[in-house]
């Protein structure tokens, strides 16, 4: 299965200069064309060009880099969301794991998780990240996809497009990707606290990421975590920074963790709140789902 899986991804790949198919020469793919060579590590192919290779490396020897990879790597985020308390999400049905996911992954479905990686919503995805993490099939750089036009049904791109240099080049990508009537879904934030996951550069407000879509039909637009979701989440930020804790790992993920079983049961609020069309202006992200035309 994971052999036929590496065999499916090693066929797909793409030299990302000339965007041209590769040869496997032992442990490295070849491009034929400008003669650029990619070490595959484990079976997955580390498409990164030296100048990108560069700019990842920045990113992960940040402070917030380097704690992000100690995260992934430990499997504590896995830990994490099995013992937090419970989410109050409003994308209703969408939950990519469960049944409400199951019309992004058709039986046989080409599925793409950008971003994907320590953690993958189901088996059937390909998973590109920038590092070699776990659950990672691809690394690559979100801006440049290794990969061929109109490949996938479904591109997922789950809280990423904060975390990237530029957005609406790798909306471009996910648009270049997709079979015609392929869908994507994607969440971003609005108000949400800072968090490098290595870095994090951008917020979208409901209009902002409307028009960063634009070329998709939308087919649905929505909150993802309501007012009350984003308010409590800023509480527990502040009592963090006011003890001073944004630096001790440990210690903070435990008051986070501690805190916000404490106070989630007043996001049920939301259910309420979120009925209201201006719910939107104080809502801590966005989900949507598009479709690229035929
Ligand atoms: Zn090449």
């Amino acid at each position: 299965m994971q052999h036929e899986k590496t065999a499916r991804i090693l066929s797909l790949i793409r030299c990302p200069l000339c965007k041209t198919g590769l040869d496997r020469k032992d442990d490295r793919l070849v491009c034929s064309v400008c003669g650029e060579n990619f070490e595959v590590v484990n079976d997955v192919p580390v498409m990164l060009l030296p100048d990108v290779r560069k700019q990842v490396s920045d990113l992960l020897n940040m402070e917030t880099g380097a704690e992000m990879v100690d995260e992934y790597n430990s499997g504590s985020s896995m830990l994490y969301n099995l013992l937090r308390p419970p989410e109050v999400h409003f994308n209703a049905g969408i939950d990519l794991s469960g049944p409400g996911g199951d019309r992004f992954y058709g039986p046989g479905a080409l599925v793409l998780n950008l971003g994907g990686g320590p953690m993958r919503f189901r088996e059937q995805e390909i998973t590109l990240n920038i590092g070699l993490f776990p659950n990672v099939d691809i690394v690559a750089d979100a801006h440049d996809v290794p990969l061929p036009d109109a490949s996938f049904d479904t591109v997922i791109c789950n809280a990423v497009l904060e975390h990237v240099f530029d957005p609406h080049r790798v909306v471009s990508e996910i648009y270049r990707l997709l079979k015609p009537g392929g869908q994507v879904y994607a969440e971003v934030p609005f108000m949400w606290f800072y968090h490098g996951y290595p870095s994090d550069f951008w917020r979208f407000t409901r209009d902002g990421f409307k028009r960063l879509m634009g070329e998709f039909n939308h087919v649905e637009i929505g909150v993802t975590q309501g007012p009350t979701g984003a308010l409590l989440q800023q509480f527990v930020m502040y009592i963090i920074f006011f003890l001073g804790l944004n630096k001790r790992v440990t210690v903070r993920k435990f008051t986070s963790f501690v805190l916000r079983w404490l106070i989630f049961p007043f996001k049920y609020l939301d259910l309420w709140l979120n009925r209201r069309s201006d719910a939107h202006m104080l809502a801590g992200g966005f989900y949507i789902v598009g479709r690229k035309g035929d």
